[in-house]
């Protein structure tokens, strides 16, 4: 049997950086059981009175453009040469169909997952969009906790799930590939105007492609309005598998970093952040307490059968169910 779960001991263990606390602590959060999640508020509650010290880049791009490949240099790099500790989530949001994950279900990352200075965990799988960003946004808390200074979100970039991920996010970095001729190669206008860095990825293969490629993705993002952090992203090259580029990736954070909490952006960002997700929050513990209700459980049953009976449509049946628990509470 396990040992019971001892919410001071873990805090106290993730403060010296274990990394058996953090993957522990992680489990907690993820874990769908009332009693877990009790404890998992206490010691988020606990975590969350830290001061904020790392930098969280989210890393987005098409399958295949070379994100863990990316990422694996990156986080290589920033430990073996700036001395960093880096933690490595994912957001997938196909996690849910595949029932893998994008870390998860492939050997990736092999090098840095065996750093000491290196932690890796994979998206959680069967859940939603919302739930493993919400779990993702605790897991960057945990993190921080035990002292990890990079935190890098990985996240596949079809369009769905890069507005969530940018309310997680300092800075957030988009990989592309060049040469598919048509320019934006499947990813949305929208995903490369929330961009605060560009990376044209497998330089290595085709220099004078990727130089074109790069002048005119710099074109393109002159054309978008200028952003709220008055920061002009940079289109970089360079090539993952080699290592290439990656420091001035780096730079940029950093740059990005000075720019904008000198002019106030990076912490108005963080504040907005926190209003958003106390909203997402609130809805989200709100359907989880109300569901949980013999009333609504009862309700719900009823309409169903009504469903089932087409005697109703679900908006009507929505409504219904609503209307019923909101009279009870106000009763
Ligand atoms: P992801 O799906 O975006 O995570 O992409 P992967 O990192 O799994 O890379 C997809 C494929 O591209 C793999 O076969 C990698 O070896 C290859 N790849 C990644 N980065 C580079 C690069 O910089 N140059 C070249 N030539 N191939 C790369």
């Amino acid at each position: 049997m396990k040992a019971p779960f001892n919410i001071l001991d873990t805090y106290n263990a993730l403060l010296k950086g274990s990394k058996a606390a953090l993957g522990q602590a992680i489990t907690l959060i993820e874990s769908t059981k009332k009693e877990d999640k009790e404890k998992a508020f206490d010691l988020l509650g606990k975590c969350a009175m830290q001061d904020r010290k790392s930098i969280v880049i989210g890393v987005t791009g098409v399958p295949g453009v070379g994100k863990s490949t990316f990422i694996e240099a990156f986080g290589k790099y920033l430990i073996e040469e700036k001395g960093k500790k880096v933690a490595v989530l994912a957001i997938d949001p196909s996690s849910q169909r595949s029932r893998g994950s994008i870390l998860g279900d492939k050997t990736r990352m092999n090098e840095l997952a065996v750093m000491e200075n290196a932690f890796i965990r994979p998206s959680a799988s069967g859940s939603s969009l919302g739930g493993v960003a919400r779990t993702t946004r605790q897991t960057i808390t945990l993190c921080e906790t035990a002292g990890y200074d990079v935190i890098l979100v990985e996240t596949v970039g079809v369009g769905q799930s890069e507005t969530t991920v940018k309310q997680l996010c300092d800075f957030f970095l988009l990989l592309m590939l060049y040469g598919a001729g048509d320019e934006l190669q499947g990813i949305k206008r929208g995903i490369m105007e929330m961009a605060d860095c560009l990376f044209i990825n497998k330089t290595d293969q085709n220099e004078t492609m990727a130089k074109s490629a790069a002048k005119e993705y710099s074109n393109a993002l002159h054309l978008f309005p200028p952003k709220e952090s008055q920061w002009y992203p940079k289109v970089l090259l360079g090539s993952g598998l080699n290592a290439r580029g990656i420091e001035k990736v780096w730079e940029q954070t950093l740059e990005f970093q000075e720019t904008t909490k000198k002019n106030g952006f990076w912490d108005s960002n963080r504040k907005a952040q926190e209003k958003w997700w106390f909203r997402e929050y609130s809805k989200h513990l709100l359907i989880d307490q109300i569901s949980q209700t013999q009333d609504w459980k009862g309700r719900e049953k009823d309409l169903l059968d009504k469903l089932e009976g087409e005697e109703i449509n679900a908006l009507e049946a929505a409504k219904e169910l609503v209307n019923s628990i909101t009279k009870t509470i106000k009763g």
